[in-house]
């Protein structure tokens, strides 16, 4: 079949290497320039499905709260008069009882650990590299109080057959000697043996050549969708700025620009783009630089090591689609992680960056066919945490377009059980 994949992020590429894999003949458009040019480009590297835990749970209303009086730095929540920041929110809210945190959580673990499982599969048939680190991820902990209640999550998780250890600050350096330093100011830490790490723009962009390579995949670059030529409940086209891309199959991979198109195709996506900020250190062998990647829990800053390269990010913002950032936005997250690793890396060439993740309420990507067309099928809403569930929802995305049987139950996933109250409008892009 003939599938017209939009959008060439983490998300569309692995959808479009899938595809190809079954067989299909398939075509990527995207607006820019490469692969992974978007929230794709520069993100934490985190493959965490021992980080799975929902942002909508019974706290999150009070911590979103205080965000209005607290000038601080892990979530900024910005009121404006954006209706869509309001309906998502209400939905936000809707969610942070105990029950759906908990549902919410276990829908996302499944799916982290199913795609990290296709992730190796993907690597272990493409051989691509990504910088990729598999010696666990550490989520560290300052305050005793944090390291209690962090320790005490870890059950829900675990439920799921993940293996979540507490260990002191002693077993922390152990793990990873980098943190060496650190050691008096950490109450402790929590070791996801599983977890890894890695660049997900060097994977999206390595995979994306493979595919045109050996799969025959055609990637239409500084094309930019701007609508659906259809026929009754097919599309028939993609309507693009350099002309129509004819298919049998189209696949929506738009990110935080997914519900622009809500209008036309008759779905409410209840996506809202919340920014996050991130900076690139260089490093050699001169540094002490981190072995494993890892959460600074009581400061929300994430980071990783991609060879001779360090990626920190930090911070929550409901902003719109402004991805403007200054050189104070950084100041934090720096200090936080210098604080853990003095020598880590170069700190006076910072490479800063703000990108946005793709959020639904639930915390949780929207799969499967819906709307007014029945060959439109979307793989959206991935959140904070795309790259680790991006080759994942790929696979079930290639089964839903291909109808063949789901290897994965995306139950509770899917585009019918997406709410908004924004259905088919039609967003403002900026
Ligand atoms: C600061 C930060 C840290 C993060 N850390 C992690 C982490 O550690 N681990 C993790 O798993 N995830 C992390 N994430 C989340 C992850 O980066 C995202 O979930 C993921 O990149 C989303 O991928 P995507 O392909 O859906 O979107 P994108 O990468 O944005 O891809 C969408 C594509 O659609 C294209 N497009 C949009 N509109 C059009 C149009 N009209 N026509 C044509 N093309 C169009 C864009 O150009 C873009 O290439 C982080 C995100 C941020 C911002």
């Amino acid at each position: 079949m003939r599938v017209a994949v939009l959008g060439a992020g983490v998300v569309g590429v692995t959808t479009a290497y899938e595809l190809a894999r079954d067989g299909h003949d398939v075509t990527v458009i995207d607006r820019l320039t490469e692969p992974a040019a978007e929230t794709s480009f520069a993100n934490a590297g985190l493959i965490a499905p021992g980080h799975a835990y929902t942002w909508s749970s019974p706290r999150a209303p009070g911590i979103l709260l205080r965000s209005l009086v607290d000038d601080g730095q892990a979530l900024r929540f910005k009121p404006s008069l954006d209706p869509r920041l309001w309906s998502w929110s209400w939905q936000f809210l809707k969610n942070c009882t105990a029950e759906k945190a908990r549902i919410n959580t276990k829908r996302k673990v499944r799916l982290c650990r199913y795609s990290q499982e296709r992730l190796a599969g993907i690597v272990a048939d493409t051989g691509i590299s990504y910088h990729g680190l598999d010696g666990g991820l550490l989520y560290l902990y300052r305050d005793p109080g944090s390291f209690a209640r962090g320790s005490a999550n870890t059950r829900i998780l675990a439920e799921e057959g993940l293996d979540l250890r507490a260990v002191s600050p002693e077993e922390a350096v152990r793990i990873d000697p980098a943190l060496a330093n650190a050691r008096n100011r950490l109450a402790g830490a929590v070791y996801c043996p599983s977890d890894g790490s890695g660049d997900a723009r060097v994977f999206t962009q390595n995979l994306a050549r493979h595919c045109t390579e050996h799969l025959g995949v055609r990637f239409l670059f500084d094309t930019e969708v701007k609508g659906f030529e259809a026929s009754g409940d097919r599309i028939l086209s993609v309507a693009t700025t350099r002309g129509s891309v004819a298919a049998e199959e189209f696949v929506l991979c738009l990110g935080v620009v997914s519900p622009a198109f809500a209008g036309d195709l008759g779905v409410a996506l209840p996506i809202y783009p919340v920014k996050g900020y991130s900076v690139t250190l260089p490093l050699d062998e001169t540094h002490v630089a981190p072995t494993v990647g890892g959460v600074d829990e009581d400061n929300l800053v994430a980071y990783a090591r991609f060879g001779d390269r360090m990626r920190v990010t930090a911070t929550a913002e409901f902003a719109g689609f402004d991805k403007s950032h200054r050189p104070e936005d950084f100041r934090h997250m720096l200090a936080a992680v210098r604080d853990l690793f003095p020598s880590g890396a170069d700190y006076a060439r910072p490479q800063y960056w703000a990108g946005l993740r793709p959020m639904t309420p639930e915390g949780t990507p929207i799969f499967g066919r819906g709307g007014r067309f029945s060959n439109m099928t979307f793989n959206v809403g991935h959140g904070h945490m795309g790259w680790t569930m991006s080759a994942g929802s790929a696979r079930i995305t290639a089964d839903i377009v291909g109808r063949t049987r789901l290897e994965f139950d995306p139950s509770g996933l899917m585009v019918q059980d997406a709410k908004s109250w924004f259905s088919g409008s039609r967003q403002r892009l900026n």
